[in-house]
């Protein structure tokens, strides 16, 4: 790779990055003990914050949850006296209050510095114009884009999300080298582009997106209507300062995460042990420079993978993969964890097949366990390929679950449209 010279990347060997994780680890429980819900979590787990001696001990900790947010409401978790709070940022919870986060004077530049080094990775420099379109307000999206962007010393231009036309006008107006946006938003604004046959009239060059998945077609749609040399993954959460906490290179093999910001474990989320690199499992996270409110073996319900290599970019911070899903939408099957973004991926392997899926579970009368997953055909395919396709599809799923499927291919529109995954599985063991 072509050496880079970043500024607020930190250039670490596996030594210095693990030095620096335990004395971040030792000063974050510090920092947790001061603080009354901590005192308490702690209690209940029998655990005594100074018996963290390596790395090695982060499993004894106790796991948190969003519970301990909700309980905590309005400043959960608050670990340093009220008068260091500057700022809050919020984010909606489905269900009852909203999750607040409060931050320090520093916590506000660790966020800022965390968005710049993801802006480096992406290749920009203060040469660039960023436009940004997402929100602000109480999210962390805008307001983290802006303050890394200014930074790294780009100039900024807050749009916020929707007003596609403002955004139109001022990618002319001023040229803007990189667009900051959710995934479908980009797409949109590309398809507007094509439409109006504005690609020549605009300077766009990058686009950095996040918070939805994005598939590998829709990223290839978003390059080739704009002209773009590259589009990159942005990730991050609001327990997390906000978006910023990784992000892939120019090599795409996985997002390069901040391990010295960040310990990022994956468990299982049924029996809640740590899961060996390359499996597929819950990210549960700890933070290590956080002041405000520290974070320990936080449960994220994202379901990702750390990716068991180092990048072919030569960057020596490590990945992990997309977020595949919701830990909470895994299904136990014959002893086996199956996820459904699995069945999505296997799915998509099939241009013959539509995207819509319903899994149905059984038990039968010896009490064994079976998978039904029917897959609707393409909208204008013949049904003559049905059993070649079954029988394809069944073997790719038995190679990546590891358990056996049967599989069914049923008409074009005939399954019920829902973005939810609880519809898309149903469960019948319980009544056999
Ligand atoms: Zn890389």
């Amino acid at each position: 790779m072509e050496k880079h010279t970043f500024r607020f990347i930190p250039n670490l060997s596996d030594e210095e990055l693990a030095h620096l994780q335990l004395s971040g680890l030792k000063e974050t429980l510090k920092r947790a003990a001061t603080s009354p819900q901590y005192q308490e979590i702690f209690a209940k787990a029998g655990f005594n914050p100074s018996d963290l001696k390596s790395l090695d001990d982060l499993k004894k900790l106790p796991l948190t949850d969003v519970e301990d947010l909700r309980r905590g409401y309005p400043l959960p978790l608050l670990s340093v006296p009220t008068k260091d709070v500057v700022r809050i940022h919020a984010s909606s919870g489905t269900t009852g209050k909203r999750k607040i986060l409060a931050y320090t004077q520093k916590d506000t530049e660790t966020f800022a510095l965390q968005m710049a080094r993801c802006f480096e990775l992406a290749g920009l420099t203060e040469d660039d114009r960023l436009q940004v379109a997402v929100g602000y307000g109480l999210w962390t999206a805008g307001i983290g884009f802006q303050l890394g962007s200014e930074k790294l010393g780009m100039l900024t231009i807050p749009v916020g999300s929707g007003n596609l036309e403002m955004h139109l006008q001022l990618l002319e107006d001023l040229g803007a080298s990189c667009f900051g946006a959710t995934a479908s938003m980009a797409l949109l604004l590309a398809e507007e582009v094509e439409r109006h046959g504005l690609k020549d009239k605009i300077k766009l060059k990058r686009m950095i997106s996040g918070s939805e998945p994005r598939s590998e077609k829709m990223r290839q749609a978003i390059e080739s209507k704009l002209g773009l040399i590259g589009s990159y993954d942005i990730g991050g959460m609001t327990e997390m300062y906000g978006p910023g906490t990784s992000i892939d290179c120019d090599y795409h093999e996985g997002l390069h995460y901040w391990a010295d910001l960040f310990i990022i474990e994956i468990i299982d989320p049924e029996t809640l042990e740590p899961l060996p690199a390359g499996e597929i499992g819950e990210m549960v996270v700890t933070s290590l420079q956080k002041e405000a409110v520290p974070l320990i073996r936080y449960r994220t319900h994202d379901l990702s993978r750390l990716i068991p290599k180092k990048c072919s970019c030569g960057l020596n911070m490590p990945m992990h993969d997309s977020i595949l899903g919701r830990s909470d939408d895994m299904i136990i099957y014959r002893g086996v964890n199956i996820y459904p973004g699995q069945f999505t991926a296997a799915i998509a392997n099939y241009p013959e097949l539509g995207g819509e899926y319903q899994v149905e579970l059984t038990r039968d009368e010896h009490a064994l366990e079976h998978l039904k997953l029917t897959v609707e055909r393409g909208q204008h395919e013949s049904k003559d390929l049905d059993d070649s396709l079954k029988e394809r599809l069944a073997r790719t799923l038995h190679k990546s679950i590891l358990a056996r499927i049967d599989v069914a291919i049923t008409d074009y529109s005939t399954l019920p449209r829902t973005f939810s995954k609880s519809k898309r599985v149903v469960d019948k063991r319980e009544l056999g």
